[in-house]
């Protein structure tokens, strides 16, 4: 089969062991730069267009689309869609994805375990929206964090207000979250490929840290999950419309809840840490399941 996939930097682990993944079974897989492709969108035939050519029409496309350029990576994934071509994530479960409220509000919405959480554009009430979270230690976090930047614990109600104000300040969105204590700091990122966990791992934070990112100093190892944090990881993906998801999940006293779905998961801790093939699992998936013009929103919504 012949595969694209959009990627800005080819030399990421990911990229590469996907691109390994795909050749050892035989297919075709370029990598093109997503900021560097354009398109006339009003077209009646849709095309893609790279360094004056077109964009032949594959049997699919793998999105790695950064989260500093979700507007333009999902425009191009949908035009990819409004071709036919299959995308092993679609755009509107891309974008979905990466608004973090609206992910929430849908996890929500299908009974998925979540942290109490709770949003306010405004600050004047910022004493309610503390008690609807259960009140101090309380998690603040940036809307547009990635990696742990931008989490901040606030253990007294001063320091949550003070935290808080100074964000809104900057006239950066916030949530305010319940801390989940009896986590330890670790959390667990599962990889979802078509409905099915195909990896699991632990993720422990450095010494004193409540944050678990690996790129914080956390170390990861292999886990088993248990038979409902395995159906939380398989229905928030699903939830999402995500074939390929990385799940991120809290152990708390009332089962697991959810931190983040991501349509972008990193391979390499996880292939590290568990031994498992992931990009192999993608990319068999992909091979079963790309089928010309099926994709199910076409671009829509
Ligand atoms: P990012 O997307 O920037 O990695 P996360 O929301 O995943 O941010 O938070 C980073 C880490 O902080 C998580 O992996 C987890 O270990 C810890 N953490 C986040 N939210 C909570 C919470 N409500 N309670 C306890 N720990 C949390």
């Amino acid at each position: 089969m012949q595969f694209i996939m959009l990627a800005r930097n080819a030399n990421l682990y990911s990229h590469k062991r996907l691109v390994e993944a795909a050749e050892a079974r035989g297919h075709e897989i370029d990598i093109y730069d997503t900021l560097k492709l354009y398109m006339d969108i009003t077209s009646h035939k849709p095309e893609l267009r790279y360094q004056g050519r077109a964009v032949p029409k594959v049997d699919a496309v793998i999105p790695r689309i950064g989260a500093s350029i979700t507007s333009y990576g999902m425009a191009v994934v949908r035009q990819f869609e409004m071709m036919g071509v299959w995308a092993a994530n679609e755009s509107v479960a891309i974008g979905r994805s990466r608004d973090k409220l609206r992910s929430l509000q849908l996890l929500s919405r299908a009974g998925i375990g979540l942290p109490v959480t709770a949003f306010a554009h405004d600050t004047s009430m910022t004493d309610d929206v503390l008690d609807i979270v259960g009140g101090e230690p309380v998690v603040i976090k940036l809307l547009e964090g990635t990696q742990g930047v931008g989490v901040v614990l606030a253990e007294t109600r001063r320091s949550a207000k003070s935290v808080i104000e100074a964000f809104r300040g900057a006239k950066v969105d916030i949530l305010v979250q319940e801390f989940i204590k009896e986590a330890g700091g670790a959390d667990i990122r599962t990889i979802v490929v078509g409905g099915k966990v195909v990896a699991a791992m632990k993720r422990q934070g450095a010494q004193g840290d409540f944050r678990s990112n690996l790129h914080r100093g956390g170390s990861a190892s292999k886990i088993k999950l248990t038979p409902e944090e395995r159906s939380t990881a398989v229905r928030a993906a699903k939830v999402m419309g995500l074939n390929v998801a990385g799940v991120d999940m809290l152990r708390s006293n009332h089962g697991p809840v959810i931190m983040e779905v991501n349509s972008s998961p990193g391979l390499e801790g996880i292939e590290n840490a568990t031994g498992v093939d992931v990009a192999a699992q993608i990319i068999d998936f992909i091979e079963k399941n790309a089928v010309p013009g099926k994709t199910k929103t076409r671009g829509k919504g």
